[in-house]
């Protein structure tokens, strides 16, 4: 990986600043700044993310002058596809370098003729999860909002997508709530009819559950559903799991779901990673069923998909059938996820990538 020398640093303040990920508002104030009426830099959004074109070239409907001008002073950075892995099952795993030489993953997902966009919010994830390996890789930096907007706007070159009617889901690497900053003017831009446009019910935003990002998130209306990685319905078996989770016990995250299902007519997902050993007993399933109870939502049991840094094991398949007929003896309706891309490490919490210096 290329590292930010002295010289390196210097030379990128002297390049055209990078303002892909910039929202309508500011290109209205640029415009402005570069002698353009408002609705000019309105139109400069469109042509970005509407029309996806990063070309100023070719932006007919702006005067040729200015298009030089913008050239000159701007420019649009995509992240650079680095690799793709492709698997047997048509899942296919992105590595995107970034400006600074970082890197992160994004996976296209292709099943039943729908396809699933899954994105990353961080570099690595400061969570550390027992059982993941982004949280193994640590955490070096937030992505920014064009890093975000980035992905889906590359993978729907990259896999010829023609419209915007896939779905997204925020669970590759890092923890959406704690980039909150950045991702809600990512989620704007996405969800704007002038912007990528998609559709904010094909959206979900995966979290183990932050106090302060889901007080923030929930006091915002319209944003796209949320899931919640729960793993566990006993507070000292999740506190194993997921470290942060002491700093929110399960008391106050079901009033945080409860304060979700009000305020969205979906069913709000729970992850429940099924570790085996430690979460898939018959009375595992039976706490979170008793834990569900009440409360509009619906559990997506993932069997572990495993990865060298971790000694876990997934459940036999009969196992996780018997925990799932308890959880619809008790009224609770699951899910087992099917994993995907795992020949390619591009299943759920398979996404890593060790940037030098950085700790395994
Ligand atoms: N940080 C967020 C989103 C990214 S992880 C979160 O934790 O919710 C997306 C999902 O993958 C989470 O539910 C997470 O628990 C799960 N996951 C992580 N590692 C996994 C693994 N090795 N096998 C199966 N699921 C895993
Ligand atoms: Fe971070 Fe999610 Fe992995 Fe936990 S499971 S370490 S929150 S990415």
């Amino acid at each position: 990986m290329l590292s930010m020398t002295g010289t390196r640093a210097a030379a990128e303040n002297t390049d055209p600043a990078n303002i892909f990920g910039m929202d309508e508002s500011r290109f209205v104030n640029l415009a402005s700044e570069m002698s353009l009426k408002p609705f000019q830099g309105r139109e400069i959004y469109r042509w970005i993310y509407r029309k996806r074109n990063v070309d100023p070239g070719s932006w007919t409907s702006l005067p040729a002058s200015f298009r030089k001008r913008f050239a000159a002073r701007y420019s649009l950075e995509l992240p650079k596809v680095a690799s793709v892995l492709e698997s047997r099952d048509g899942t296919k795993k992105f590595l995107l370098l970034l400006r600074d030489g970082l890197s992160v993953e994004a996976v296209y997902i292709p099943q039943n003729g729908r396809v699933t966009l899954c994105l990353s919010t961080q570099v690595g994830c400061p969570v550390r999860c027992a059982f993941c390996l982004t949280g193994k890789m640590g955490f070096t930096r937030n992505l920014t909002p064009g890093e975000i907007v980035g992905q889906p706007f590359v993978l729907e070159r990259e896999c010829g997508l023609d419209d915007n009617s896939y779905n997204v889901v925020f669970m590759g690497m890092g923890e959406p709530l704690l980039n909150l900053e950045n991702l809600k003017p990512a989620l704007g831009i996405m969800t704007d009819p002038d912007g990528l446009g998609i559709s904010r019910r094909r959206i979900t935003v995966s979290t183990i559950g932050v106090r302060k990002g889901l007080e923030e998130y929930l006091a915002v209306p319209g944003m796209p559903q949320l899931a919640i990685s729960l793993h566990s319905a006993s507070e000292e078996t999740r506190k194993k799991l997921i470290p942060a989770a002491k700093e929110l016990p399960l008391k106050d995250l079901r009033g945080f779901l409860q304060d979700a299902s009000r305020k969205n007519r979906e069913r709000i997902s729970l992850e429940y990673v099924m570790l085996d050993g430690i979460n898939c007993e018959p009375e595992d399933a039976r706490q979170l069923a008793r834990f569900c109870s009440g409360l509009k939502v619906k559990v997506n049991l993932i069997p572990f998909n495993p990865h060298p840094y971790v000694d876990f094991k997934k459940p036999t398949q009969r196992k996780a059938i018997a925990f799932q007929d308890i959880l619809a003896e008790m009224r609770i309706s699951s899910t087992i996820r099917q994993s995907r891309g795992s020949d390619i490490s591009a299943a759920c919490g398979q996404l890593a990538v060790f940037h030098k210096g950085k700790q395994r």
